[in-house]
């Protein structure tokens, strides 16, 4: 694998030497150190208020809060949040102040007005800001349920930047289509911005967002386009055919932050073992170049084969396998502070809440092996949320995974295939984010 090289040949120095004083940002010597003293069991904050279930564009809208609240239930049962180190925090309800250094005053009045219960002409000034329609149908209280997310990920990097915890968990998190000035694919807010905006207001010197979600991370890239201390990566299937239409590999960040938007876009039919080998062929050698302070993560399970909004055929398995390379990219560059947010996910009750639970089974100690039973509790609870939803039983029952073993993967430095679609498209990715890097598009 390809080291960072010479320190002086990296873009980043240059922008690093050119930084405000006034910014207050912190060296890696000055962060402050995490309380733990134990390096199997960092401690690990887990969002989760029962509010956080308030964002709930209603039964006929494919994004059901019940992928929230069965994510907690299994993870309740299996007892991951009994585990040594675990702090469970609350999500308060971000300030107009904290959401208005990513979102737009007109925006901001027009999700207050949209909270409340509307007149015939309101709809239509509401349309022109994303609100209305099948995506992002107004809701009573739409504001204080979207401003509580991003008070949750607000919370987890308090929680981390205070050293209580290396690393947080928050599910409900990840809403990263959001725009500064509009809602869009089911996103009011977009937590993950301003989280990171706090952050390095704070004083984090330079956070790096990685989103996994199967489709591209645009808000957050927005949002962050032309800001040099905030890295934003994203492996999506490509724009050419999936929602929101974005994330070219020619999208590299605005003129004061050139590189600091990276994109992978993949093809359609992209499976686990290809998926992972994206991962593995982009995200360590570009997070090592990169050196933030501080890793937030975007998990939607979208990806996950049995999505009914996507076309990706990535298993859980596979999903995990992820959340591990990311969590060990997170011990290796940054002392393990890492921030893991949810997002998409439509497959509410079969995928979203077995993912997610893994999500905070890998970052708050080992994972759930796949072959696991689920716990009776939570077969249970799945069952009485299936009557519900008008959703059958699953004959036979089912495990933490999906029986589908992962393959021996190869990885990128014993050469790309030109023919396959998935190198192809991984190598132009490379060619576009690497030498900016200061990194060789071509060998690891
Ligand atoms: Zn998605």
């Amino acid at each position: 694998m390809l080291r960072l090289r010479q320190e002086s040949t990296a873009p980043w120095t240059s922008r690093r030497g050119r930084r405000p004083a006034t910014l207050g940002v912190m060296s890696p010597a000055t962060l402050p150190a995490p309380v733990s003293g134990d390096e199997q069991t960092p401690g690990c904050a887990v969002v989760w208020s029962p509010q956080l279930a308030d964002y709930d564009f209603g039964p006929y809208h494919p994004m059901s809060p019940v992928r929230l609240t069965l994510t907690h239930e299994l993870a309740c049962e299996a007892g991951l949040l009994q585990r040594p180190g675990v702090q469970i925090i609350d999500a308060p309800v971000a300030s107009r102040d904290q959401l208005a250094t990513v979102h737009t005053d007109a925006y901001l009045d027009a999700v207050a007005r949209a909270s409340e219960p509307l007149d015939l002409a309101a709809h239509d000034e509401l349309i022109s800001f994303g609100i209305g329609g099948d995506d992002v149908p107004a809701f009573r209280g739409m504001h204080t349920a979207s401003a509580r997310l991003v008070g949750g990920s607000i919370a987890a990097v308090d929680a981390i930047r205070s050293g209580r915890v290396h690393r947080a968990v928050h599910v409900a998190g990840g809403m990263h289509h959001a725009r500064p000035g509009r809602a869009s694919g089911f996103c009011i807010y977009n937590d993950a911005a301003v989280a990171i905006r706090h952050a390095l207001a704070a004083g984090e010197e330079r956070v790096l967002y990685i989103d996994v979600d199967v489709h591209h991370g645009d808000g957050v890239e927005m949002a962050l386009w032309d800001e040099p201390r905030a890295i934003t990566l994203s492996l999506h299937e490509t724009g050419e055919v999936l929602f929101p239409g974005t994330g070219f590999i020619q999208d590299s960040g605005g003129t004061a932050a050139q590189g600091s938007a990276i994109n992978v876009p993949l093809p359609p039919r992209t499976g686990p073992d290809g998926w992972l080998r994206a991962v593995e062929a982009t995200v360590p050698a570009l997070a090592r170049a990169i050196r933030p302070t501080l890793l937030v993560t975007q998990h939607g399970a979208d990806t996950h084969r049995m999505d009914p909004l996507a076309d990706f055929t990535v298993t859980l398995e596979a999903q995990r396998a992820a959340m591990e390379i990311l969590r060990d990219v997170a011990d290796e560059v940054c002392d393990g502070r890492w921030l893991a947010l949810g997002g998409g996910g439509y497959a509410v009750i079969d995928v979203v809440p077995r993912s997610w639970a893994q999500l905070i089974a890998v970052a708050t100690g080992d994972p759930i092996p796949g072959d696991d039973a689920l716990p009776d509790a939570y077969v249970a609870a799945e069952s009485r949320a299936r009557l519900e939803h008008g959703i059958p039983d699953e004959p036979g029952g089912r495990c933490w995974g999906d029986r589908v073993p992962l393959a021996q993967r190869r990885p990128w430095s014993e050469g790309m295939d030109p023919e396959d679609p998935l190198d192809r498209a991984i190598q132009a990715a490379r060619r576009a984010a690497f030498p900016e890097w200061g990194l060789d598009p071509f060998l690891d």
